[in-house]
């Protein structure tokens, strides 16, 4: 067991070298990444909203009540 699992994306084409089904992607710090195990293309997918409208996480807590 090891704690980032990849995984394969059946039917991908990588943009870089035009392979298919060589795209693994795994999470890393809740950041979806997406690599090509053939020609090592890697591409970050952040599906958060931008930091200046993220709440402070320090600001976070103490403000949760799970009531
Ligand atoms: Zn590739």
């Amino acid at each position: 067991m090891t704690a980032k699992r990849k995984r394969f994306i059946a039917g991908a084409v990588c943009p870089e070298c035009h392979s298919a089904d060589t795209l693994a992607v795994w999470r890393e710090n809740n950041v979806e990444s997406v690599s090509c195990v053939k020609c090592g293309f890697t591409q970050r997918q952040t599906d958060q909203p931008p930091a200046d409208k993220r709440p402070d996480p320090e600001k976070i807590i103490g403000i949760f009540h799970p009531e």
